[in-house]
């Protein structure tokens, strides 16, 4: 897999950037997050070796892992993303987004029912913004969608808006004051998509972590390993 950041930087706009490790990375080297800017790298997807292979390999690509595909500071910029991502049909483009009601004016005029080598991930922490952004991203024309819910910060009831989603996956927050994640939040959404055949991947625990009832405090290094051994996810 790949990773390509067109362009860097965001602005907190949900309750789940409270602890945005973007921010927190940007803070330690002194440089202001809320600054968006190019990337240098931009055509990365599209250089070529000598002999006109791309250097970039097919396969998956983390796109936008250094903001939100869908920050209007990008809006200038966007079109000609597409054009590398519509070049590109041999990769899988994979992007999170908080802005998923930004979709619409994103996307580019021979999008139709949406790109089949493009996955786009609404995220929700809570069911506030889960009944919010679920409702819009339930009705757009996507070709693949997934669900993340990270940080989860309380239980969601999301079983209703799972049609049509490839996958959720959940997962705590991670820094020293993060809020607590309830193991039995995670069960619960595991559940819904069991019985909607969903695919499921408890991807991280949280720093502070409940689990029946009992509090624990986890190092950021095991919060993902201990996430993989629960053994939860679920494919179908
Ligand atoms: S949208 Fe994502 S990248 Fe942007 S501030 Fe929030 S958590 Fe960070």
């Amino acid at each position: 897999m790949s990773r390509w950041d067109p362009w860097r930087g965001c602005h907190r706009c949900s309750e789940g950037c409270k602890y945005c490790y973007i921010h927190k990375g940007d803070a330690r080297r002194g440089i202001d997050t809320s600054n968006i800017v190019r990337s240098e790298k931009f055509s990365r997807p599209i250089e070529k070796k000598k002999n006109g292979e791309y250097k970039m390999a097919p396969g998956l690509v983390y796109l936008c892992f250094s903001g939100d595909f869908l920050l209007e500071d990008a809006d200038e910029w966007r079109a000609e993303a597409w054009k590398i991502i519509r070049e590109r049909s041999d990769c899988t483009f994979l992007f999170l987004t908080k802005r998923i009601e930004r979709f619409m004016e994103c996307i580019p005029s021979d999008w139709g029912d949406g790109y089949e080598n493009v996955v786009v991930c609404c995220t929700i922490e809570n069911q506030d913004n889960a009944d919010r952004k679920l409702s819009v991203f339930q009705k757009l024309p996507i070709k693949h969608k997934q669900i993340t819910a990270q940080p989860l910060i309380e239980a969601i009831d999301i079983e209703r808006y799972l049609d049509g989603i490839e996958a959720v996956v959940v997962g705590g927050e991670s820094d020293r004051n993060a809020r607590p994640l309830d193991y039995a939040w995670v069960l619960s959404i595991r559940e819904q998509c069991i019985r909607k055949k969903t695919a499921f991947y408890f991807r991280q625990c949280g720093t502070h972590f409940i689990k029946d009832g009992k509090k624990y405090l986890l190092q950021v290094k095991d919060l993902c390993s201990q996430a993989r051994k629960a053994g939860i996810d679920y494919e179908p």
